[in-house]
């Protein structure tokens, strides 16, 4: 995930000055040029980070901070209202069309992650209630009209094409009408991408702006760029007005400037953010909860919405219920455990939680790899052991460990930790059970 480099040099720097307790002007601004080398680093662009610092340091150094019990935290409060201020305050939403169809126009280079993105806010829209509509605009790029056929099929969305014989403004106007004439709500188009902005790109763009008057015109733009990200941005800006702009390969191991950066270069806000190859890898941008994450604070919100976007609700229902009446058996844990991994790598999960240091994440993927035996010792039993492990005698164990590629020990050490859970969740019912009595009192 962006910002490794960057967080773990902020906590570093902040972590010297709690150390201070009292704070001199000097201990302030030898901080604040840690954090300027830090953000550089990440390829925040210059001018960004020169203003950062300097109204940072502006507000850092007064009376309040200085005098105050803890004036590291003061500091840290301070960091993170101005990245905060930085990034946009709030949330931006979709400029919606009072007459639907909403027209989102997206833009963008090539390979920045455009048609993908396309077929990821179809889908998040999808799961909002709406009925969104692609449209084929990319008539240079070969494969770029069947990669947007394929996507459209897997999330059972339409998408509207006429080859790659037709000038892309008829195509845009005609899927517009056609989305009318279908009752889609929203049309994305999909236009074509260069390595490079020529003017025969921008020129084609400004008239699909001109002739379908969009209500969005979303940049894309690959987060892994760095600073050229911004320049690109500026660019697109400057010839097409944009709306708002998409980052995306936020999951890969960029610096995560770009993030910080183009909003206060472009006045335009960042409004999803691509987290990776599926089409769920999306995310609505939160500049409070970004600077969370950039600060090592944690993302506890996004968290609670991963887990409430992977975990059936009824099915949670179901396995409380079963818990309380001790029915839980090795396929309800298969399962649970299931629901866990749509929630996406244990890793990146931790790292939303407040106050886990993400540099002493290394060995986490251990416990990946424990999940996937424990996934592959259960899928190897029976149905009847599955739901009655006590009939697991040694042959049967025999039998578990080889299909699953484990040993004995992991399959012993698998029941026991069940049956150890299975005791705990006994107790909690019990408790439940008496404080509902009022035998238990707080
Ligand atoms: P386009 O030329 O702008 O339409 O770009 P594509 O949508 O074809 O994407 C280019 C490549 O980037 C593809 O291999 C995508 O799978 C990949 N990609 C797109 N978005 C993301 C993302 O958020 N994370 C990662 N890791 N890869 C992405």
């Amino acid at each position: 995930m962006a910002f490794e480099g960057l967080t773990s040099k902020l906590q570093q720097t902040f972590k010297k000055l709690k150390n201070k307790g009292k704070l001199t002007e000097k201990d302030v601004k030898d901080a604040m040029r840690e954090v300027k080398l830090a953000m550089l680093e990440a390829d925040v662009n210059y001018k960004v980070v020169k203003d950062f610092v300097n109204s940072v340091s502006e507000r850092a150094v007064g009376q309040e901070v200085m005098e105050s019990l803890t004036p590291a935290q003061h500091v840290i409060k301070i960091v993170n209202e101005e990245l905060i201020n930085l990034m946009g305050k709030n949330e931006s939403k979709l400029n919606i069309s009072p007459v639907p169809p909403t027209v989102i126009m997206f833009v963008g280079l090539q390979g920045a992650g455009k048609t993908t993105m396309a077929g990821k806010l179809a889908l998040y829209l999808k799961k909002h209630s709406k009925k969104p509509m692609l449209v084929a605009a990319d008539v240079y790029r070969p494969a770029a009209i069947k990669q947007l056929q394929v996507l459209g099929s897997q999330i059972d969305v339409p998408v509207f094409s006429l080859g790659d014989k037709i000038n892309p403004v008829d195509i845009a106007k005609a899927g517009i009408e056609n989305a009318k004439k279908s009752g889609c709500d929203y049309v994305i188009i999909d236009t074509a991408g260069r390595l490079h902005i020529d003017e025969e790109l921008m020129n084609e763009l400004i008239n699909i702006k001109n002739s379908v008057t969009p209500n969005e015109i979303l940049l894309v733009i690959d987060a892994m760029t760095g600073q050229d990200a911004v320049n690109v941005a500026e660019q697109f800006n400057n010839s097409l007005d944009i709306t708002g702009a998409i980052l995306t390969k936020l999951d890969g191991d960029t610096r995560g400037g770009a993030a910080i950066s183009v909003k206060a270069v472009t006045g335009k806000p960042i409004k999803f953010v691509g987290i990776g190859e599926k089409l769920t890898d999306i995310e609505v941008f939160y500049p409070d909860r970004m600077a969370s994450r950039i600060l090592g604070m944690g993302d506890i919100l996004s968290l609670i919405e991963k887990a409430q976007e992977a975990i059936d609700e009824k099915k949670a229902m179901d396995l409380q219920s079963k818990l309380m009446h001790q029915q839980f058996t090795l396929e309800d844990f298969l399962e649970q455990m299931q629901q866990m991994k749509k929630m996406g790598p244990m890793k990146d999960l931790l790292k939303m939680i407040p106050g886990i240091d993400s540099s002493k994440l290394g060995d986490i993927d251990i416990d990946e790899k424990e999940l996937a035996h424990t996934e592959a010792i259960i899928k190897s039993m029976t149905k009847q052991e599955r739901q009655n492990p006590s009939i697991i005698n040694s042959s049967r164990k025999r039998r578990i460990a080889a299909g699953s590629g484990t040993s004995i020990q992991e399959v012993n050490k698998l029941l026991t930790g069940f049956e150890q859970s299975k005791k705990m969740m006994k107790q909690f019912a019990d408790m439940q059970k008496n404080m509902k009595k009022g035998k238990i009192k707080f």
